[in-house]
């Protein structure tokens, strides 16, 4: 196990190279282009190490792919990592891949190509150490997870359900924990119908959309109970079109978290129950809870433990805390699959300006990785 890590720590120079070349290829999950170019290099260095790749197509989303090694034998060990990252094509021109102090800066370093790198060279690790293990492993990587895993997820939950343990690669938290517990998410659209009219011939005779739709903003906000751990946002709001017109037409748009699955229907079920408040006005509700949440319960405690054992004999003292953000963690986990997330690298700033990754942290990673594969 020591090998492991001794042998990584040799590897950061080419870790760091190949973190490089994947900030470099731009990979916002609208570009199927940009997704795919990312899989073609992934695809490779996996064949490379022996995988059988499998290609599940996509035609809109940039293709997922599976890596496999020692199929059909043990219990399967199955890592969920994605290519997609939150920025458009463009974004690295304005902020270019850059090391200052030991952090490498870039779009989707951390949130999570240094990922694809610690489980990457984890499998080299492995190889390279003597110490290949005889179960099945798979690698999955998909294409549109900051957008719900809409096309992903069947994949998932697919490669997960006979899996003995699902990793899911996301970054550590800012101390290098692993992340026991996810909020659930949900999207929901309030449309709010009124009655147009003549701003100053015929105010009267108006029903005012954008004034029914602010009433539901502030309704809408003030359910967000931070003590059960539910929140509320609403992060769009879009209506009406002239100022001489009593608009008919609103909407909001509302980001809404749960810490525990049984708050999910209540949430769905105040969503639906909206009524409007002006007169003559009506409201149209859509949405769903995409991802359950990930709790933190007795399962997760003794998955957490078995892996901090692990840890410890490669010389890492490991910790758990939950995460605010969604992640497909929250699949697996409902599936009742041992499930642990967070065993991407150190860093911070996902989704951020200042996005970065601690470069020491990768060799370190690897070696979590590579033990927890071959010890499990
Ligand atoms: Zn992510």
């Amino acid at each position: 196990m020591q090998d492991l890590m001794a042998y990584l720590q040799t590897q950061l120079p080419g870790m760091t190279a190949l973190l490089s070349d994947l900030v470099n290829i731009e990979s916002h999950t609208d570009d199927k282009a940009g997704v795919d170019a990312v899989g073609r290099v992934i695809a490779a260095i996996l064949r490379d190490l022996g995988a059988h790749v499998h290609i599940d197509r996509q035609a809109e989303a940039g293709d997922h792919l599976v890596g496999v090694f020692n199929a059909g034998s043990g219990s399967p060990i199955s890592l969920y990592l994605h290519m997609d990252t939150v920025y458009p094509a463009g974004t690295l021109a304005q902020r270019p891949v850059r090391v200052v102090d030991g952090r490498l800066y870039g779009p989707g370093a951390n949130d999570m190509k240094a990922s694809h790198v610690v489980a990457l060279y984890a499998l080299r690790a492995l190889r390279a150490t003597g110490l290949w293990p005889t179960r099945e492993m798979r690698l999955v990587f998909t294409s549109d997870e900051e957008t719900g895993s809409h096309t992903s997820r069947k994949l998932i939950e697919d490669t997960a359900r006979d899996a003995a343990l699902a990793m899911v690669m996301e970054p550590a938290l800012p101390d290098g924990g692993l992340k026991s517990s996810r909020k659930g998410t949900g999207l929901f659209k309030v449309v709010a119908r009124g009655k147009a009219s003549h701003a100053g011939a015929a105010h009267a005779l108006g029903v005012n959309a954008i004034q029914e739709i602010a009433h539901q903003v502030l309704k809408v906000q003030a359910l967000t109970d931070y003590q059960r751990g539910v929140t509320f946002s609403v992060g769009a709001i879009r209506g009406g079109g002239v100022t001489n017109v009593v608009p008919d037409y609103a909407e909001l748009e509302v980001d809404t978290r749960v810490s525990r699955a049984e708050d999910a229907e209540w949430v769905r079920s105040v969503m639906m129950g909206l009524t409007p408040v002006l007169a003559g006005s009506s409201l149209e509700v859509t949405g769903e809870l995409n991802r359950p949440p990930m709790e933190c319960d007795a399962e997760r405690i003794a998955t957490f433990d078995r892996v901090r054992e692990i840890g410890r004999a490669i010389g890492l003292e490991l910790t758990h805390g939950p995460s605010g953000g969604g992640s497909d963690a929250s699949f697996t986990a409902a599936l009742g699959v041992p499930t642990l997330d967070g065993f991407g690298a150190v860093g911070d700033g996902a989704h951020a300006l200042h996005e970065h990754v601690v470069l020491s942290s990768l060799p370190e990673r690897a070696a979590l990785c590579a033990a927890v594969l071959s010890a499990w």
